[in-house]
């Protein structure tokens, strides 16, 4: 990685000299990747230039209102063939690993296209774009997107500053992890100066639950077990608990990240069985321990404190392969600092 101005300017550049560009971000997208790739595609039509945004996923209900002035397409073969082949050049938003944006991959190693790569994650911290902008120091994409734009001197649209609060609100946790620094709280200062709403932008993020899946973290969260004198919190949910409820995958969004409210907690780990043999692993760490190591080596990755990684095989397998290295790098810890009264 080079130095972030050296890598802002060769981004300017990059914006500079193409026309048509198509954006992406990963499978399964959150708020960051949509609001940045929402965030740029607007930067870029205030630019006088064309900005089409396709995912290898559909958006989840949670993220629909983005894409009200704008399409936020997915996959299908013919439409990706056709969008790669009218396009210039491709920004890849909120991943540095071309596994990550799923099928779209395979159609870009087909059409030569010049890349660059926004990013905050430090696995992959080299990228795989002629450009490649990433800072994991960054809360989110979305403040690197906003740094870059505020740069360009483009101006800041209410519609530019709503993708952007979604893309730092949801990655910082409303603003709770430890992600969260005083340059993403001007950031936010800055964009409600612009005239947003920061209640209603949460409601609509945070209004998409159904019962069943209520029922389901519920369900989940009293049969939690605490390892390592409490310092280890391991959940996890069977294919038979996810069929019942009428859930899917992304449905466990936000459930690895409650039980960090029990005192003495280091890290948290879901083991989500999705489908029988797919284990989705999800690790967060309450500050002092580094989580995405674990991920790495089996072939996932993340942030320090926020990491996962997708297993093949039996819920049990993966367990073992992920507790007793969760479990060592607790032991390895000094004492926690005794809490103030
Ligand atoms: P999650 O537990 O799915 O919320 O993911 C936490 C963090 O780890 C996010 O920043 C993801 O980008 C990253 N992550 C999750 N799964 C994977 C994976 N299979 N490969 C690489 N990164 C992942
Ligand atoms: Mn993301
Ligand atoms: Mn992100």
């Amino acid at each position: 990685m080079s130095a972030p101005g050296h890598a802002h300017r060769s981004f300017h550049d990059f914006i500079a000299r193409h026309h048509r560009f198509l954006l992406t971000t990963h499978i399964n997208p959150d708020g960051d990747g949509l609001g940045s790739e929402v965030a740029v595609a607007h930067w870029l039509r205030g630019l006088g230039k064309e900005a089409r945004v396709l995912n290898d996923s559909i958006v989840p209900a949670a993220f629909l209102f983005l894409g009200r002035s704008l399409a936020l397409e997915s996959w299908d073969a013919a439409l990706a063939e056709r969008r790669f082949a009218d396009a210039e050049a491709v920004v890849v938003l909120d991943t540095s690993n071309q596994q990550r944006i799923g099928r779209l991959g395979a159609v870009l190693d087909r059409h030569p296209l010049p890349i660059a790569v926004v990013d905050h994650h430090a696995s992959h911290a080299q990228g795989f774009g002629l450009v490649n902008v990433i800072e994991p120091e960054a809360s989110s994409t979305g403040e690197i997107v906003y740094d870059l734009i505020r740069e360009a001197g483009s101006p800041m649209t209410l519609e530019i500053a709503e993708a952007l609060y979604v893309a730092v609100m949801t990655d910082t946790g409303s603003f709770r992890y430890s992600n969260t620094d005083s340059h993403a709280h001007r950031m936010a200062a800055d964009l409600l100066a612009q005239g947003l709403d920061p209640e209603r932008i949460h409601a609509q993020v945070h209004s998409h639950a159904s019962a069943g899946r209520l029922r389901f973290f519920g369900e989940v969260l009293s049969a939690l077990e605490l390892l390592e004198d409490g310092r280890l919190v391991v959940l996890e949910a069977a294919p038979e608990q996810f069929q019942r409820h009428g859930l899917v995958g992304s449905d466990t969004e936000g459930l690895v990240d409650m039980p960090r409210t029990i005192a003495g907690v280091e890290v948290v780990a879901l083991f989500s069985e999705v489908e029988t043999g797919k284990v989705k692993v999800s690790l967060r760490s309450t500050g002092r321990v580094e989580v995405d190591e674990v991920c790495t080596r089996l072939g996932g990755g993340g942030h320090k404190h926020a990491a996962g990684v997708l297993m093949r095989g039996p819920r049990a397998d993966a367990k073992a392969r992920v507790l007793p290295e969760l479990s060592r790098l607790i032991t390895a810890l000094e004492p926690a600092p005794a809490r103030k009264a």
